[in-house]
């Protein structure tokens, strides 16, 4: 562990700066806010928003968040917590054909549990875009009025050889300079289920010689006769992505639209639209200002939808929340902390350059969360027997081990001691290798908490194996009275009672690849899975954790930090699972 203290404080970068300078020049300052999202007239009708700046997390339900995600939900929650803000959570639902509950449900967890609200102001600031459905419809015929947008015949292969490439420019559709009232009719036409899916499609008009291809005339509206989870059978048009965000960022008034990278050639598109629909009187001043910033790429990780649903589906891991995919339900289930991720997403802080975070540095800044809240247990992982000889047969005494080291406050706990105890395989060595202190014929090691023992024997089974180590314990030794010291030794191993120890299974996980970029060159990243992702194993524990709740983290000493799983814990066989080692096993 190093000494030094990670400040949870979080650093600034280009994103904070720029917030701090619209507050201080006031750009955002004399906005109304009806209190709801809504076009210019309905939020003329509002009073002085009292959110500082609005930001939203705007996820379409179609999967589970991702750690990724985090990355997004730290930096929007985490900018409105920080400047008297808000941030929404929105799920952009304007696809009408992947969107599940399950998902809506797994997301405002996620998020919840992240330790954010969308709560502020006196109201929830949940929003779905479908219920921006009818602006959007209305910003669309204002653009067909205004000579800014037109209904194209051109077929999909025809569109496609038209819009040119990144080195020449596209062509003019034949259907471009169409009369406006022709546009018009068309398209009221496409609404009402004239026209069948795919025979035309709504467009801007803007520059089909732009050096911008995402200028070049994009869809704004496309026919798809599809039930949506909203609205139902209400519509057989629908929005373009590219479209419904950025109406969707002025209806509910955010100042600052934070996307990933990937966005940067669209906020052309994003102001062109927003500025016209200004223009025309249907949405308010200031308009909203999009900015990109670099999507998080980890380390033996794979943050892909499609090979998320991909490594689900084909049961290389055992559903959405399995502890070792990096989805939000997972790394939850697997002991990672949201404290941890917090911390996280402030130390790879936000860039406008695209890297790669190596995976040690969320490990690392699970380890440093947890050793500060988990509390200290015992639990030998692969036992073997150790007898006290010269202790009196079915006697038992007290030993007492601190909760925390780190925190006194927290007292300490009663272990148990017997006769016969549980001690780890790796604690005992027939013929010691060197430097090895801990128990060998004739040495001398502390039991943790409890006294000092002398090696004196041991049993093994036909095949080898040490079934059975047997010692001498020195009465007067006893941790916490005034003969403690009165040996020293240098080995100090830990140990269960056999009569009071309570077994559990325990699942040891590890990265889920082995390769640091996972099917990176021509390699099938499948083909980089770790074999050894999981372990399952039966250990005995001390009794203390008898009273273990579902997702309580323990640091088991020196073993790591440990979670009481969540789902398939039951009383006969409670199950812990591994977060992560005390130290970092995989730097090499
Ligand atoms: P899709 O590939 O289906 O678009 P997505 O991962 O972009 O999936 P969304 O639901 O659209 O999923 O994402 C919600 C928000 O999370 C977006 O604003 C997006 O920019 C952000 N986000 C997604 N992946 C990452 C990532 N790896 N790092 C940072 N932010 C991300
Ligand atoms: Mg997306």
């Amino acid at each position: 562990m190093s000494s030094e203290k990670t400040p949870i404080a979080p650093g600034s970068n280009f994103i904070r700066n720029i917030v701090e300078r619209d507050i201080e020049h006031g750009t955002y300052a004399n906005r109304p806010w009806a209190g709801q999202p809504g076009d210019a007239a309905t939020q003329a009708t509002g009073t002085l928003d009292p959110a500082k700046i609005r930001t939203r997390f705007p996820p379409e339900p179609n999967g589970y968040l991702h750690i990724g995600h985090a990355k997004s939900i730290c930096l929007n929650f985490g900018l409105a917590r920080d400047y008297d803000g808000i941030c929404h959570m929105r799920f952009d639902d304007t696809n009408p054909e992947k969107e599940e509950q399950e998902y809506v449900d797994s997301i405002t967890d996620a998020v919840k549990w992240l330790g954010f609200s969308w709560d502020g102001f006196g109201t929830s600031h949940l929003y779905y875009a479908s219920n921006y459905f009818d602006f959007m419809y209305r910003a669309a015929e204002h653009l067909i009025e205004t000579d800014k947008a037109y209904v194209d015949q051109q077929t999909a292969d025809e569109m496609r050889a038209n819009r040119g490439t990144l080195t020449e420019p596209g062509k003019d559709s034949a259907w471009r300079n169409r009369p406006v009232a022709e546009s018009l009719a068309l398209f009221r036409d496409m609404r009402d289920g004239k026209h069948a899916d795919g025979a035309m499609i709504l467009r801007a008009k803007i520059d089909m010689a732009s050096p911008n291809i995402n200028m070049r005339d994009p869809a704004i509206y496309r026919i798809k006769r599809a039930t949506h989870h909203n609205t139902g059978d209400t519509w057989c048009i629908y929005p373009m992505y590219t479209f419904a965000h950025p109406i969707e960022d002025a209806l509910e008034r955010i100042t600052h639209s934070i996307c990933t990278l990937e966005f940067e050639d669209q906020r052309p598109f994003y102001d062109w639209l927003l500025e016209n629909l200004r223009d025309g009187g249907l949405l308010a001043n200031p308009l909203p200002k999009q900015y990109e910033f670099a999507r998080l790429n980890l380390t033996y990780v794979v943050l892909s939808k499609r090979k998320l649903i991909d490594l689900v589906e084909n049961k290389h891991v055992n559903g959405w929340d399995d502890p070792r995919l990096p989805t939000l339900a997972g790394a939850r289930r697997r002991g990672y902390t949201a404290e941890g991720f917090r911390l996280f997403a402030d130390r790879i802080g936000v860039s406008k350059a695209d890297s790669w975070i190596e995976y040690t540095i969320l490990e690392d800044c699970m380890r440093e969360t947890l050793n500060e809240s988990a509390e200290r247990r015992i639990a030998v992982l692969d036992p073997i027997k150790l007898v006290i000889d010269n202790y009196p047969d079915g006697q038992t005494e007290d030993c007492f081990a601190p909760n925390h080291p780190l925190h006194p406050e927290l007292g300490k706990r009663v272990v148990p001691l017997s006769k016969e105890l549980w001690i780890e395989r790796e604690d005992f060595m027939e013929t010691p290798s060197k430097g090895y202190f801990r128990l060998f014929p004739d040495n001398m090691v502390r039991l943790r908490y409890g006294y000092v023992v002398k090696c004196t024997g041991f049993e093994k089974d036909s095949a080898g194996n040490i079934t059975t180590v047997h010692c001498e314990y020195l009465p007067d030794t006893k941790s916490g009275t005034p003969g403690a010291d009165s040996i020293k030794v240098k080995g100090n191993i830990h140990w269960v009672s056999v009569p009071h120890a309570y077994p559990a299974e325990v699942r040891l996980y590890d990265r889920l690849f082995k390769e640091a970029h996972p099917g990176a060159g021509d390699r099938n990243y499948l083909d980089d899975l770790n074999p050894d992702s999981i372990k399952i194993i039966h250990a005995q524990l001390e009794p203390a954790l008898k009273d273990a709740n579902p997702e309580d983290h323990f640091q088991f000493e020196r073993h790591g930090y440990f979670v009481a799983d969540k789902k398939d814990s039951a009383p006969s066989m409670p199950i812990f699972n591994r977060a992560v080692t005390l130290r970092d096993v995989w730097q090499k």
